[in-house]
């Protein structure tokens, strides 16, 4: 693509944890050119740099500054092609439908449309074929635009180690614990007094969704058929710890058959996606990164392997219960969200979806 004729994107939630790491990741992108901020209404029309506290490191990207925030409606966007929504589910619902509706192509990071029988829920390395269904969204909806959601930030680190093994083996049953960092809940988040020093062992609808959404991403889809999920039983125990980003998750899992270790380890190690076979920019040169250290992923040292885009794996040893025991590590805001989400846009774009 040239990179003379950029698309034009907008964020909507563009002052929040996910809506700003929006704003980093499309610094510079050869593809999409970011020319419209959404929020509340609270900050409409006042610029970005005086109504949104920069929660990330270094300074507030210069070409955002000045940008106005808008309402999240399609009308204030004129000329949009893209939106990255980094909605709350309370209200991401319509919004997001409205964009569809007004043709844009919505990539969302809320949870409304995740499991909706005619919505592609996509990890590019994971399931890419699940997009081609955008085509039956339109007609079934009458929507000149679509829309694509991305998985919940604990189901994605799970769904990327689980998915080489699946191929190769056969899965039957997961079993997982995660200890996910406090940004997974937006900001302010959880109060300092309630986390720090603490594990809090229940994080609303997560463990739900740790199981469906795994499910429906490890399974088919066909034009005839629609979405499949995977025949696999997923149980997760989610947990909140005080660790600013991250999703630190200890899975057993049951193959279909025996194999060895050097097996499991040699399909991570592997493992190619489509979004590295097609070079697309925000894919890491390795979806996965196993590594041999007792002690690691850990989730300080780790997190940013890939630019925040990589999962790493580790600590694969046998299970008395299942057959395998392992860790699985990922950045929550950037591979779990908005990283995630522009690499599904990416994707759209590399096949046709989005001129
Ligand atoms: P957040 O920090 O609370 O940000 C929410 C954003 O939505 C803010 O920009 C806020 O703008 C905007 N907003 C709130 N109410 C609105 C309204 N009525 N109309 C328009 N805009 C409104 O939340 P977050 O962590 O970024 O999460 C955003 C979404 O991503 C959620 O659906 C979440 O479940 C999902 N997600 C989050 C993560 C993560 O790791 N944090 C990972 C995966 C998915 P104002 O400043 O104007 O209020």
């Amino acid at each position: 693509m040239s990179t003379q004729k950029r698309i034009p994107v907008a964020v909507l939630g563009a002052t929040g944890m996910v809506g700003q790491r929006f704003i980093e990741l499309l610094q510079g992108h050869p593809w999409f050119e970011l020319v419209g901020l959404a929020a509340s209404e609270q900050h409409r029309r006042q610029p970005y740099g005086q109504v949104a506290r920069w929660r990330l490191g270094g300074e507030m990207p210069a070409s955002v500054v000045g940008l106005p925030v808008v309402h999240c409606d399609p009308a204030e966007l004129p000329g949009v092609k893209i939106v990255f929504s980094a909605l709350p589910g309370e209200i991401a619902g319509e919004i997001e439908a409205s964009f569809a509706q007004a043709g844009v192509a919505v990539f969302s990071n809320a949870k409304n449309y995740r499991m909706e029988p005619d919505v592609p829920l996509v990890v590019p390395e994971v399931n890419p074929e699940h997009i081609d269904s955008i085509p039956q969204q339109q007609k079934s909806r009458n929507w000149p635009g679509f829309i694509v959601t991305n998985a919940n930030c604990s189901a994605t680190p799970l769904v990327m180690a689980l998915k080489p093994i699946q191929d190769a083996f056969g899965l039957r049953k997961a079993l997982v614990t995660t200890m996910q960092a406090i940004s997974g809940a937006g900001y302010p988040g959880v109060p300092s007094y309630d986390i720090l020093d603490n594990v809090i062992p229940y994080i609303g609808g997560e463990e739900a969704k740790m199981d469906s959404e795994t499910r429906k991403m490890l399974g088919s889809w066909s034009e005839t058929a629609g979405f499949t999920n995977a025949p696999v039983i997923v149980s997760a125990h989610c947990n909140r710890v005080a660790t600013r980003e991250g999703h630190l998750e200890c899975a057993s899992i049951e193959l279909e058959r025996e194999v060895s270790p050097e097996a499991l380890i040699e399909a991570w190690d592997s493992f190619v996606g489509e979004p590295q076979r097609l070079h697309l920019p925000s894919a890491p040169e390795k979806a996965l990164l196993y590594r041999r250290e007792v002690d690691r992923p850990q989730t300080l040292l780790d997190r940013d392997a890939g630019h925040g885009m990589t999962a790493t794996i580790g600590r694969l040893r046998p299970c008395s219960i299942f057959h395998y025991k392992f860790v699985t590590l990922g950045h929550n805001t950037i591979r779990g969200a908005a990283g995630g989400s522009i690499l599904n846009a990416e994707l759209c774009v590399s096949k046709g979806y989005i001129q």
